[in-house]
């Protein structure tokens, strides 16, 4: 049996006005490597059906809920080969564990899970069912960031002393989840967000970045928390200070109130012989700067790049690529992972080092360890129960 026919692609949530379920409709795109095949893209199930016809799929597989999906999809011979979940937070467990159970691939939004007793449980599912769990942190997608986390590895910047990894934003400065703002609503309510304001929503991509590209391992963290909006539920700023296994430091800030960020994506990593430094706004450019202080600038596409870098660029350098590549490239590298799977074979470099279900256990176990510091009267240095 071969699997070179596009990917079938089911989705969940990402109807009409959402967010992120366009740029995962667009970067599955990209490559060629899946198709659209079905969805339930609504809470409303008829919004949801109408959707799905504008996007011209087969109205037989234009599904009203994620329950119809499955009953829909799991006796054809040609289901759908993974499902996408792109609905608010507190949904993702119970939609991602009827999928697995019903036999599919999944790729889940971030958080995994709003809750950290569902993370552990969609993780052990997905380990113990075989099933393919990835998670979209979109920021290990980029070329660059795959070229630092080779670096890194190869010990171009010599032993890892400090990381400051930052994720700031601006759009939530007022209280526009009062204001009819769709996305805002449901980030600020705790029971459909999980107990992480900015930290689970973004914290947990700088999070997840910092550790992808220096392979360290948390050892405890500290935090504290502010609400800066009056009124607002949860956190729209954080810091917290990192200590990682072997000694090494690190400082991650995370705010939805930062004017002036828009996207604001920065990692800096500084060893004992260099350091790497990388802007998701100026994302086709790596800083190296070597012991001896001269400054290099890295720039995608070179020829001296790495394996891993080189298998996600698509165009010369100076032709600019950005965050819907970088998200392409997770989508082609989950095709390759699950083709992989399915023909017994080790996969390629896109394939490789793609955020899967333990990744996002980490994610949501890092946001309640920083919760329960920030909230406990000493801000104690605590060991997230996943590392
Ligand atoms: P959104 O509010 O814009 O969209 C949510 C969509 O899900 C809507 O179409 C809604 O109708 C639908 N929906 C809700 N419940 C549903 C259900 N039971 N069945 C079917 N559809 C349902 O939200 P968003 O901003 O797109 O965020 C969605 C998820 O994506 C969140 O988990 C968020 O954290 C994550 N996200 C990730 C990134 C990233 O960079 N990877 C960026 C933004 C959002």
């Amino acid at each position: 049996m071969t699997f070179q026919r596009p990917l079938r692609l089911g989705m969940v949530g990402g109807g009409d006005g959402a967010y992120i379920g366009n740029i995962h409709r667009l970067a599955s795109r990209l490559d060629g490597q899946w198709q659209l095949t079905a969805g339930a893209f609504d809470v409303d199930p008829e919004r949801g059906r109408a959707f799905a016809t504008a996007q011209g799929l087969d109205p037989a597989r234009s599904y009203g809920t994620w329950q119809d999906l499955i009953a829909g999809e799991r006796e054809r011979e040609d289901r759908v080969d993974a499902v996408a979940i792109c609905t608010p937070n507190f949904t993702h467990y119970p939609i991602a564990r009827g999928l697995i159970e019903a036999g599919f691939e999944v790729i889940c939004e971030k958080p995994l899970t709003a809750t950290l007793e569902d993370a552990v449980a969609l993780e052990a599912l997905a380990r113990e069912s075989g099933r393919f769990v990835g998670v979209t942190y979109t920021y290990s997608g980029y070329p660059l960031v795959h070229e630092a986390r080779v670096r890194v590895a190869r010990g171009e910047i010599g032993t890892v002393r400090t990381v400051q990894v930052e994720y700031p934003l601006e759009w939530m400065a007022k209280p526009i989840e009062k204001q009819g703002n769709a996305q805002a609503a449901w980030r600020t309510d705790p029971k459909k967000n999980g107990r992480g304001g900015s930290i689970g929503d973004i914290g947990t991509h700088a999070y997840h970045l910092a550790g992808f590209v220096t392979g360290l391992k948390l050892q405890s963290l500290t935090a504290d928390l502010a609400t800066f909006v009056e009124g607002r539920a949860l956190d729209d700023n954080a810091h917290v200070m990192l200590r990682y296994e072997g000694g090494a430091r690190g400082l991650l800030w995370s705010s939805q109130v930062a004017l002036g960020n828009s996207n604001g994506v920065r990692l800096r990593v500084f060893g004992s012989t260099g350091s790497l430094q990388w802007f998701q706004e100026q994302p086709n450019e790596l800083v190296y700067t070597p012991l001896d202080g001269r400054v290099q600038i890295i720039k995608r596409g070179a020829d001296d790049l790495s394996e891993d870098a080189k298998v996600r660029t698509r165009t010369p350098p100076g032709h600019p690529e950005g965050y819907l590549e970088a998200f392409a490239n997770l989508y082609a590298g989950f095709a390759e992972a699950i083709r992989a799977h399915r023909q017994g074979r080790e996969p390629g470099p896109l394939g490789r080092n793609v955020p899967l279900a333990y990744d996002g256990l980490k994610g949501v176990a890092f946001v309640e360890a920083v919760v329960d510091s920030a909230e406990a009267e000493d801000q104690p240095w605590i060991t997230p129960v996943a590392v």
